[in-house]
């Protein structure tokens, strides 16, 4: 059977049913953002792993040395935040073609240390390699949670409210435009500056995105949400996670989904609407949660920019509901990397 046929999450499933030997400290393995390991009677350490791939996750024409640290370090971050820890520790191992500079691999690590700095991260440990074709990064993060805060994908009751923290869909926009100055020959007309400013600022959420820590450890220390899970894929993606782990469905309200102004206003630049890639976008590494109605007026005091996008539903479907009440099935549309063309 070939892997496109299952595909990227069906692939990682196979390998769960295949590999179910069960290790009694294990308290979250294959499945969640990051696993949970207990290491004493109340702390659980965490552990999640991200593997970049020059010319899958990032192109080294458009992204810079110094972003690309950053942002191999802010994707672990956010898995870590998902579950509602602090980052500790990591390890980073780098497979290098030989034509890249000592130069650029410290300007990776000043990105990397900028961002790990401002979370305490430290790094331990890691690998270096040659490699044959292109450059290969794998980055691990440890840290700590609580064993009674840790959260996970499939807490989410019918009733709950969904919330996303900061906007959707800047990233994915950010990318489409750096794809396309990279095929256009640069146009000699100078843009306003207002313009290259909203350009510029969704650019920099797709090279340099922000990882919700501070946001997941206040929501996971509250108590108010019911689960959670980062951004990475795409809004229809992830809550699709939760609806699957949790065996519930949802109702996303379209009117609802928060979009930066940048996108609005950069609307007519872009070849989708901004609800697709909002939708299907990914990479915003904002958080998604849940959160009882007996919750939500503690949630509203922890004064951080989170939305209620939609309500969690009984049964299996999920829906997106337009502003005059239609609605539709709001399907997976995120990456697979096994189908990325679906
Ligand atoms: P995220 O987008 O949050 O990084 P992924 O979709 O990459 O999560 O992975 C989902 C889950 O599957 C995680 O628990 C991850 O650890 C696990 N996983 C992915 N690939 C493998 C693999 N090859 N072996 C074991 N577990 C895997
Ligand atoms: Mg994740």
């Amino acid at each position: 059977m070939k892997i496109s046929e299952i595909g990227e999450f069906g692939l990682i499933r196979n390998i769960q049913q295949n590999f179910s030997r069960k290790i009694l400290s294990t308290l979250i393995g294959i499945g969640d953002d990051a696993a949970a390991v207990m290491v004493s009677s109340s702390k659980v350490l965490l552990a999640t792993t991200d593997l970049l791939l020059e010319g899958v996750h990032f192109d080294l024409s458009y992204s810079d040395f110094y972003s690309l640290g950053w942002k191999s370090a802010a994707v672990n971050l956010s898995d870590i935040a998902a579950m509602g820890g602090i980052p500790r520790f990591c390890l980073t191992s780098l497979g290098l073609p030989s034509n890249i500079k000592v130069e650029q691999v410290n300007e990776f690590y000043r990105g990397f240390g900028a961002i790990a700095g401002k979370h305490g991260l430290g790094l331990v440990g890691g690998d270096t390699c040659g490699s044959q074709k292109g450059m290969v990064i794998s980055v691990t993060i440890l840290g700590e949670v609580e064993k009674s805060r840790v959260l996970t994908r499939s807490g989410a009751r019918p009733g709950d409210s969904i919330f996303t923290t900061g906007t959707l869909g800047d990233s994915a926009a950010g990318m489409e435009i750096l794809r396309s100055k990279k095929s256009k020959v640069k146009s000699k007309k100078k843009k306003a500056r207002s313009q290259e400013s909203r350009v510029m600022s969704l650019i920099q959420k797709h090279l340099r995105p922000t990882p919700r820590v501070d946001e997941g450890r206040k929501i996971a220390l509250s108590g108010c949400a019911s689960a959670m899970i980062d951004i990475s894929d795409g809004l229809s993606s992830d809550l699709g996670h939760i609806c699957e782990q949790s065996g519930v469905g949802a109702e996303v309200y379209a009117d609802k989904i928060p979009i930066s102004t940048e996108l609005k206003q950069h609307s007519g630049g872009l070849k989708n609407t901004v609800l697709h890639y909002a939708l299907a976008g990914g990479e915003d590494y904002e958080l998604l949660f849940t959160a009882p109605e007996m919750k939500l007026r503690k949630l509203s005091g922890l004064k951080m920019q989170a939305t209620e996008i939609g309500k969690i539903i009984k049964g299996k479907a999920v829906h997106l509901v337009d502003g005059s009440g239609n609605m539709r099935c709001l399907s997976p549309l995120g990456y697979d990397h096994f189908r990325p063309h679906r």
